[in-house]
């Protein structure tokens, strides 16, 4: 079981990132030199090279910036950032970031939980990828190539446009990027039944620190077997991925259900960890714990809201789960029949959206709010309900007021 606390934090770290570098002009100069050099066409890579004298260095900066703890003047800003049309672009900066003694941070689709992407304490250049975002899809061999400045959503709406029974498991928030979600592992609501993101993939496009591209083939298995959750930035710049697209049925199953402490709440979180984990591979179970004022007398409470999705139907979920968890309550009405690509929606707290949604990449997910601080963990043994209770006066201290938990249940593959 993987527990997710979102909330909102001081800007300490800003502090720590205040010793920033200066911009040095003859550093900037040589590097731009050193590119029209290396570059096959200057002319192409001078129109994707952003110095912080361009007018537009800011709001290419920013374009992908999730975190606003990440915005601040005091932040250290890149010399320098590349958005690469090609692979030529990219090798070209790897050399001549080497020689200019300047780090390179790889962004795709700017999620970092720490802004590992876009932030660095020494002289760096962003490679930003957002131009490299193509999705083929190849549906009669169920595969697609994905390049790496992808979002989520993107991949998503173009699947869902060829065919509504192949899907991609993978997370709920659309504007994630291909390259660090596949680079770090990549959970989401089919991983039960197909594994992590990174599970599926089959080949990749890496060009690594020598500028050489590489293919699953020419890196060797120990290189792809690293890129794929080893976690981004650390083995070279993944260019493009191959990934197995998986089977779903064309009508799939929700639900959502909250309930209050003064519903039974704490005894049902203790009961879903034992639940949950258990069930058929096909679903997908977690809970999510914030605090709220009751709606009868407006006192503090914790609301758990339990969400599923399943790979079937109404008929099939509703028995299994009076069966597994009376205590839940579910019933017929509680549920809703749709496709993968609504479910898609529907957990990602999108329903009201159109799927035009998943192609917005500027769209901020309601799943976050602007400047969190974020941390996983594992919860091997079932959480007892004594430590629930002292969990929810935590919540209730008021610098917790935005806080909130995500348990998301293991099982099924992800057992193996
Ligand atoms: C709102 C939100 C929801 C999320 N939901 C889920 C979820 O459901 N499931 C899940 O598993 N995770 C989830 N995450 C975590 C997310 O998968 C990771 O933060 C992921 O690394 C983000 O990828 P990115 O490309 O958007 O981020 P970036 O900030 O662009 O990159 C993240 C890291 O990968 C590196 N990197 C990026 N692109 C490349 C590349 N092409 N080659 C090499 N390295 C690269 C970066 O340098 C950085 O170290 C969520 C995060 C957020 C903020």
């Amino acid at each position: 079981m993987k527990s997710l606390l979102f909330s909102i934090s001081p800007f300490i770290f800003v502090v720590l990132f205040a010793l920033s570098w200066a911009t040095s002009a003859y550093a900037d100069e040589s590097f731009l030199d050193c590119l029209s050099l290396h570059s096959k066409d200057y002319s192409s890579i001078s129109k994707v090279v952003y110095t912080q004298n361009n007018s537009s260095y800011s709001s290419v900066l920013e374009s992908t910036i999730r975190n606003f703890r990440f915005t601040a003047p005091t932040t250290p800003k890149p010399l320098v950032i590349v958005t690469p049309l090609d692979v030529s672009h990219i090798q070209a900066t790897i050399y001549c970031s080497r020689k200019h003694g300047l780090q390179i941070r790889t962004r795709s689709g700017g999620h970092d939980f720490e802004g590992l992407s876009y932030v660095s304490e020494v002289p760096f250049v962003i490679v930003d990828m957002v131009n490299l975002r193509s999705v083929d899809i190849d549906v009669k061999n169920r595969v697609a190539w994905v390049q790496s400045g992808a979002v989520l959503g993107e991949l998503y709406y173009k699947i869902a446009a060829t065919s509504n029974t192949l899907a991609f498991p993978a997370g709920l928030c659309p504007t994630v990027g291909i390259g660090g979600y596949l680079s770090g592992g990549g959970y989401g609501i089919l991983f039960r039944k197909y594994g992590l993101a990174t599970d599926n993939v089959i080949d990749a496009q890496l060009v690594d620190v020598n500028g050489r591209v590489l293919d699953r083939k020419s890196m060797g298995e120990d290189l792809f077997w690293a890129i794929r959750g080893g976690g981004g930035g650390s083995f070279g710049i993944v260019v493009a991925w191959k990934v197995q697209l998986v089977s779903v049925p064309a009508t799939m199953t929700v639900f959502s259900i909250n309930k209050t402490l003064e519903q039974n709440a704490t005894k049902l979180v203790h009961r879903w960890q034992s639940v949950a984990p258990k069930l058929p591979d096909g679903f997908y179970s977690g809970v999510t714990l914030t605090r709220v004022n009751s709606s009868q007398d407006g006192k503090k409470t914790i609301l758990a809201s339990f969400h599923s999705s399943f790979l079937g139907g109404i008929d099939e979920l509703v028995p299994l789960m009076q069966e597994r968890f009376p205590e839940l309550g579910l019933v017929r009405e509680d549920c809703i029949e749709m496709s993968w690509i609504e479910s898609i929606l529907y957990m990602g707290q999108l329903s009201n959206e159109t799927l035009d949604i998943l192609l917005d990449r500027t769209f901020q997910s309601p799943l976050l709010s602007p400047s969190f601080k974020s941390k996983s963990d594992y919860v091997k043994k079932p959480i007892p309900e004594i430590a629930f209770q002292g969990l929810w006066s935590k919540l209730f201290e008021e610098e917790a007021r935005f806080a909130s938990l995500s348990f998301i249940a293991y099982g099924g593959i992800m057992d193996e």
